[in-house]
């Protein structure tokens, strides 16, 4: 992990700014789904992808999936049942090139 060498105050409410440099580095604009995640004594703030995980079609619907926390679409969803149908027990190999 690496240091931004900027840090900031948390205000009484526990709210903080994210420095407009790591905004611009990280194109996070006004509206960007921002997730949380821990790790021992970190707080991690990561993007929160909401494009699907295969075709990564943006601004996934209620019908969408999640899975390990990624989202998967209703199109790819059916092609990996179908795939599944078609022969469940055959695992699936690695593309080339
Ligand atoms: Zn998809």
């Amino acid at each position: 992990m690496l240091s931004t060498g900027v840090s900031r105050r948390l205000d009484r409410l526990g709210r903080v700014v994210l420095p407009i440099e790591l905004r611009r580095t990280l194109h996070w604009v006004h509206g960007t789904p921002v997730g949380f995640f821990t790790d021992a004594d970190h707080l991690v703030l990561r993007k929160h992808a909401t494009d699907c995980l295969f075709c990564e079609e943006g601004d996934v619907e209620e019908s969408t999936w999640r899975y390990h926390g990624a989202y998967v679409c209703p199109r790819c969803r059916e092609a990996l049942r179908t795939l599944a149908q078609a022969d469940p027990l055959s695992p699936m190999e690695p593309v080339e090139g």
